[in-house]
C-alpha cells in the first residue's frame, strides 16, 4: 500500500510550520507499512482522536476513525479496545487535552496497561483557541490568561506514566518524521498501554523549533527493559530547564493487559454467579 492511499479529500487547515503534518506524515507509511507486512491490517485499525488541533488528524487519514470529545479519547480508546480486542486503537490527543481534563484516564490507562497507543500531539499551549497555557507550558510562559508569565512549573508526562505503571513510554519530536516514524512503529506492535509525548511545535503560538533544535538528541545505546536507567533519563529534562532533551523509546516492559485480566475477571464472575445459583437452587 502507498501511504498516499491513506490521504483523504478534507483540506487540511493547520497553519504553514505547524508540528501537527509530521505527525501525520509519520503515522501514515507506518500504517501502510504495517497493512502491507500483514501485521496489522487496515481494516482493523480504529483511530481516535480528542479536541484541539490535533484531532483534526482523524479527518486526514482514510481510516475507521472516532472523534471524540475534550479529555476523553483514552476512555473512548479503551471502550473500542474492550469491545473488540482484534481491533488495533490508536489514539491521538493533545496537551491541554489529555494532561488536563483528560489527565486521570491517561493515569488509569497507564495502570491498568490498556492495550492500545496514545500519541499526544504535546505543542504545551492551547493552539485551538489561540494560545492560553496548558500543564506542559513552561514557567514565565505569556498567552492569552497568562500575560505576565506562567507563575507554575510545567508537569513531565513522562515521568507520571512511568510512575502509574506505562509499559511503553517514549518521547519524539515534530521535526524528525524518520524517528517518529520508528517510535510508532514500535508503539503500535507494542502489547499493552504505549506512551508517546510529541514535542509537536505550535508555529502560531508557541514556536519553540529554536530552543528544541538545540537541545535534543536520540537515545543511544539505552536500554527499554533498564527500569533505573529509564526513570534517569525520564527526569534528564523536566519541560522546564535548559537540559539536553533525550528522544527515543525510554521504558518498555512485557505485562499483562486490562483485556486479558478484564476476561480472567469476567469468567471468575461466570463462575461466582454458577455458585450463587447453585446455593440458590438448593434452596428451593
Ligand atoms: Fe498547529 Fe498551532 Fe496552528 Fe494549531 S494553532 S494548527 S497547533 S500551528
Amino acid at each position: 500500500m502507498n501511504p498516499k492511499d491513506l490521504g483523504t479529500k478534507v483540506p487540511i487547515t493547520w497553519c504553514p510550520g505547524c508540528g501537527n503534518f509530521a505527525i501525520l506524515n509519520a503515522i501514515k507509511p507506518v500504517l501502510a507499512e504495517l497493512d502491507e507486512e500483514g501485521l496489522v491490517p487496515l481494516e482493523n485499525v480504529v483511530l481516535v482522536s480528542g479536541i484541539g488541533c490535533h484531532a483534526k488528524i482523524v479527518d486526514y487519514v482514510n481510516a475507521n476513525s472516532f472523534y471524540s470529545i475534550h479529555g476523553r479519547p483514552i476512555p473512548v480508546a479503551t471502550g473500542i479496545k474492550l469491545a473488540n480486542p482484534d481491533l488495533t486503537v490508536i489514539c491521538f490527543s493533545g496537551d491541554g487535552d489529555s494532561y488536563a481534563e483528560g489527565l486521570a484516564h491517561l493515569i488509569f490507562a497507564a495502570k491498568r496497561n490498556v492495550d492500545i497507543t496514545t500519541i499526544i500531539h504535546d505543542n504545551r499551549v492551547y493552539g485551538l483557541t489561540t494560545g492560553q497555557y496548558t500543564p506542559t507550558s513552561p514557567s514565565g510562559f505569556k498567552g492569552r490568561s497568562t500575560p505576565a508569565g506562567l507563575v507554575v512549573p510545567p508537569i513531565n508526562p513522562l515521568e507520571i506514566v512511568f510512575a502509574s505503571g506505562g509499559t511503553f513510554v517514549a518521547r519524539g519530536y515534530s521535526h524528525g518524521i524518520g524517528l517518529l516514524k520508528d517510535i510508532f512503529r514500535e508503539a503500535i506492535l507494542h502489547q499493552g498501554f504505549s506512551f508517546v509525548d510529541v514535542l509537536q511545535v505550535c508555529a502560531t503560538f508557541f514556536n519553540m523549533y529554536e530552543y528544541y533544535n538545540e537541545r535534543v538528541y536520540t537515545l543511544e545505546d539505552h536500554d527499554p527493559l533498564d527500569d533505573a536507567r529509564a526513570e534517569e533519563k525520564i527526569r534528564e529534562w523536566d519541560y522546564n530547564s535548559d537540559a539536553s532533551i533525550p528522544l527515543g523509546i525510554f521504558y518498555k516492559e512485557e505485562a499483562s493487559t486490562f483485556g486479558d485480566n478484564f476476561a480472567k475477571y469476567n469468567s471468575k464472575i461466570s463462575d461466582l454467579n454458577g455458585t450463587i445459583k447453585k446455593t440458590l437452587e438448593s434452596y428451593i
